[in-house]
């Protein structure tokens, strides 16, 4: 990312994608401006949030007008790094591992997943989608000669730790943690975690004891 992007909130740095690919397809539309209102209910993300996140890309939106969306997309693109490939590598081809490598991202051009690893002899040598399955062995060897920082993480909880010291040793400087594990890293490492099975108890719960849905302004 340039450095001037490094001043925006964490919380609005999220956002990013999401403004980024509506922004796309107004553009494909034809349509050269956009107002918050028009954004927050497209993105389903409060117009003063918007309002508050756009004022740190110096997109100032005017009365009347909106935003200018050529000049949004062309902020986007240079801050979410949108012109440079980023290679990702994928861990355990289990059932999850192998939905994204079907998946691997593809309406999303600037990031692809280009080799995985398993330890599972079955799916070593094999290709999904393009995308060949290493052992896991060759783990360093591979991340090392395609330069790969970012990796993701879908192996069985116990391997998980493991698994992310050779990373970091390996030079990854990211990883998307799918596992339930709650992994350590040094300060530098930047660990993102989705887990799915905490996410839909948690939006369950939410359901059952908040049944009516508030806009909550974000950080
Ligand atoms: P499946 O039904 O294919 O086993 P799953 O997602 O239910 O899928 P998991 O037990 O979660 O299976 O394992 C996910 C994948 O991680 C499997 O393909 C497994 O072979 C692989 N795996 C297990 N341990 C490791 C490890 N230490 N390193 C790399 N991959 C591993």
């Amino acid at each position: 990312m340039a450095n001037d992007s490094m001043k925006i909130p964490q919380a609005t740095a999220k956002r990013l994608p999401l403004y980024y690919r509506f922004l796309k397809n107004l553009h494909t539309s034809g349509k050269q401006r956009v107002s918050s209102a028009e954004l927050s209910e497209a993105v389903k993300v409060d117009s003063a949030t918007i309002r508050r996140d756009f004022s740190y890309f110096g997109a100032l939106g005017k009365k009347g007008y909106g935003y200018n969306v050529n000049y949004l997309i062309s902020f986007f693109r240079k801050t979410l790094d949108q012109d440079e490939l980023t290679q990702v590598a994928l861990i355990g081809v289990g059932n999850l591992g192998t939905a994204f490598l079907n998946y691997n991202f593809l309406k999303n051009n600037n990031t692809k997943i280009v080799c995985a690893f398993d330890v599972d002899p079955e799916k070593m040598g094999t290709m999904i989608r393009e995308v060949p399955v290493y052992h896991l062995d060759e783990l360093e060897k591979v991340l090392f000669d395609a330069d790969i920082a970012v990796a993701i993480l879908t192996v069985p909880a116990p391997a998980a730790q493991m698994i992310t010291d050779r990373l970091v040793k390996a030079d990854v400087k990211a990883i998307l943690n799918f596992t339930p594990a709650r992994l350590n890293v040094p300060p530098s490492i930047r660990v993102h975690h989705i887990d799915l099975a905490v996410e839909l108890q948690s939006l369950i719960y939410f359901l059952k004891h908040y049944p009516t849905v508030e806009v909550e302004e974000e950080e």
